[in-house]
């Protein structure tokens, strides 16, 4: 028990004010597990009583058990702040712990709170003594243990990294194993001996190597139950069955255990500082290069590690976030694997109306794109690509269609295996349900009653199992082996059936060629598309861009030179009837009107004649320029009346400018709401 020397340090005033009892362990592990530290940390209530404070002045502040002091945030440790803030207030004649350098989380926070307690004549009581904070000596003394039990815990915490190191460098420190996986007596780590966990975790690395995604996984196990193995808790250690999740799959595919590897620090934990001040600690996972020990061929494998890199880098093919550009529906066949020959960046994908685009909106959105950025109708580039696809495969096409049989056969093989197993498994445990019920002394009734339902219960789902099994057995009409290769035969058909999914086009397509380049010049029609073969064959093909509707009902350049040589003479109308007499079309089709002829000016900066405008006549434009106002409010002028305006043979407006409208003007300018102030006075000033 607990022995605190009696000292006449304690005087009344101290007896006066509360005494804190403050506890404190740091993990809820230790709490649970070390319980003979916590009752003495209780004890130290009945000292405090023993010393001379009154029972109902004794306070136990126990907020912090199983809160590190270490790990955890102020914020979480409100236990230890109420006793600094009772403190500080001088309520505390008396602090009551252990170890007077566990109080808080670090050497400097202790100090901090031992200065708090001289200022105000607070006492210290552990284990060895009492401490009075005024006393230089009792300082000093308290000072040096502190640092000599941060020192020491530096030394623990190095000598035991250190021993926990060089065990897992020999391979031999011991972790919770992933589901699939136990330890022998020995300690050895061997593939789970049930069937069904093998079955499942063999499963799901074929699902993966099929479908190619782990939402792909997910989905071939609808219906099927996946083994999981709880960590801690209740069911410690014990595998169950539940559904498998998304989450879980990418646990399983990125585990290197199963490729029978060891693997030691995947884990880095790093603490940082907020700007509050308060210290956290995440946890980040380092990459494949960087993790300190992987001892290779450590265990029997589910996989081998060719196959885990493997799988490794199909992940990371698949994951958007990371910037990767897996397949997708989009009727745009090339999409992921198309580059601008002129920026070097990857295009996207635009969809509109009925058609797409390739272009290179990365490039653009950074403002690096080139004259030679343009966009491509996906059309134009996909029917080269599939033509140089089915023409490429015409020779592998037997060998496909058979690869594809076997695929089907063994996976059909699989599924019923796992079924078998869990029929035999059901039997199994039926039978001994029966024979616990057998081996029951019949006047034990409880007992009996309880192992006939288990019985009755085991005898269900072996009866559930079998029919499952049934349901596997019964034949389907698969395509034989001259069906398959009659089919492969005609691979282009198929390729253009509607039932084949744009997504299986482009995984075909992405396993035989790895990358599509377009290179356009900044103008013309001509268009350059690189292919690259997975092979590593390359081959370059040039095509025409499609012509686009402004240059299908583009004018004849006979008909915009005849305007621009009639334009100073004449009005639309003249210009039109001279382009009909002349025999030419409009680009729509037909003969012209003024509004074409109108059109053509527009388009071609053809100026109407000068003469158009009368005398002292001048245009919206001008007047706006020389107010400083927008086009818009002459306009609005003419139209509510307030400005006369003419409208010429072009279909223009022509303004009567003598001096008073100019004046006119000018008023409507200083008299205007709407205008800037700005405006108003510049215009002001020019008229003094
Ligand atoms: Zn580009």
């Amino acid at each position: 028990m607990l022995v605190v020397r009696a000292s006449a340090k304690i005087t009344g005033s101290h007896l006066e004010r509360v005494a804190v009892v403050y506890l404190r362990q740091s993990s809820p592990r230790q709490v649970r597990e070390n319980f003979r530290s916590t009752e003495r940390q209780y004890a130290l209530a009945e000292e405090a009583a023993r010393l001379g404070w009154e029972s109902e002045r004794i306070v136990v502040v126990d907020g912090d058990l199983g809160i590190s002091g270490r790990f955890s945030d102020a914020q979480a440790r409100k236990g230890y702040a109420q006793l600094v803030a009772r403190v500080c207030v001088g309520e505390v004649g008396a602090i009551l712990g252990l170890e007077v350098s566990r109080l808080a989380r670090s050497n400097a926070e202790t100090q901090r709170l031992l200065e708090f307690c001289a200022l105000t004549d607070t006492l210290v009581i552990d284990t060895h003594g009492v401490y009075d904070l005024k006393d230089f000596n009792d300082r000093l003394l308290l000072g040096l243990k502190g640092q000599m039990s941060e020192a020491e815990l530096h030394m623990i915490t190095s000598r035991l990294q250190g021993a926990k190191r060089a065990a897992a460098e020999r391979g031999e420190l011991r972790f919770p194993l992933p589901v699939g996986y136990v330890h022998d007596q020995e300690g050895e780590t061997i593939i789970d001996p049930d069937q069904e966990v093998q079955a499942a975790l063999r499963d799901l690395f074929a699902a993966f190597v099929q479908t190619g995604s782990a939402y792909g996984v997910v989905g071939a196990f609808k219906g099927r139950r996946f083994p999981k193995r709880a960590y801690g808790g209740a069911w410690a250690g014990e595998v169950r069955w539940g559904e498998l999740t998304h989450p879980r799959v990418l646990a399983v595919l990125s585990n290197a255990c199963y490729a029978g590897a060891y693997v030691f620090g995947r884990y880095r934990s790093r603490r940082t500082v907020r700007p509050d001040g308060t210290i956290t600690t995440t946890v980040t996972e380092l990459p494949r290069p960087e993790w300190p020990v992987v001892i290779h061929d450590h265990h029997q494998g589910y996989i081998s590690w060719e196959q885990y890199l493997a799988n490794e880098q199909r992940l990371r093919a698949n994951d958007t976030r990371g910037g990767q550009r897996p397949a997708r529906e989009g009727g745009a066949l090339c999409q992921g694997i198309v580059r601008c020959g002129s920026c070097g960046r990857s295009m996207c994908t635009r969809y509109q109306h009925a058609g797409g685009y390739y272009e290179c909106t990365h490039s653009r959105a950074d403002h690096i794109a080139t004259p030679g950025c343009r966009s491509v109708k996906t059309t134009v580039v996909d029917e080269l690509v599939v033509r140089r696809l089915l023409d490429a495969l015409a020779p592998q096409e037997i060998a496909l269609a058979l690869a594809a049989a076997d695929e089907v056969a063994d996976r059909r093989a699989r599924s019923t295996r796992a079924v078998e197993l869990r029929v035999e498994r059901a039997r199994y445990e039926a039978i001994r349900a029966e024979r616990a019920f057998h081996a029951c002394e019949p006047e034990n009734r409880l007992v009996a009653r309880s192992l006939e339902t288990r019985w009755e219960q085991k005898l269900r789902e072996l009866a559930e199992a079998e029919a499952e099994l049934a349901a596997q057995n019964k034949p389907v009409s698969e395509p034989s082996r001259e069906q398959l290769e009659a089919l492969a035969r005609e691979l282009p058909k198929l390729w253009a059936a509607a039932s084949t999914a744009q997504r299986d086009r482009k995984r075909l397509l992405r396993a035989m060629i790895a990358d599509i380049t377009i290179t356009s010049k900044p103008t013309g029609a001509e268009l350059q598309v690189g292919i690259r073969w997975r092979s590593g064959a390359t081959e370059q093909h040039t095509v025409e861009r499609p012509q686009t509707r402004q240059e299908v009902i583009r004018t004849p350049a006979e008909a915009i030179e005849l305007t621009r040589r009639l334009a100073a003479t004449h009005s639309n109308a003249q210009i039109a009837e001279q382009l009909n007499a002349a025999g030419l079309e409009a680009g729509t089709g037909g003969s012209f009107k003024a509004e074409h002829v109108q059109w053509i000016r527009w388009r071609h900066k053809i100026p109407y004649p000068a003469s158009y405008a009368h005398g002292d006549e001048v245009t919206v434009h001008q007047v706006a320029e020389r107010f400083s106002i927008s086009d818009g409010t002459v306009y609005a002028w003419i139209e509510t009346g307030k400005l006369t305006a003419r409208r010429g043979p072009a279909n223009r407006l022509y303004i009567p400018f003598p001096p008073q409208v100019e004046r006119q003007c000018r008023r409507l300018v200083t008299n205007s709401v709407h205008l800037p102030t700005e405006t108003k006075i510049r215009s002001a000033g020019g008229a003094v």
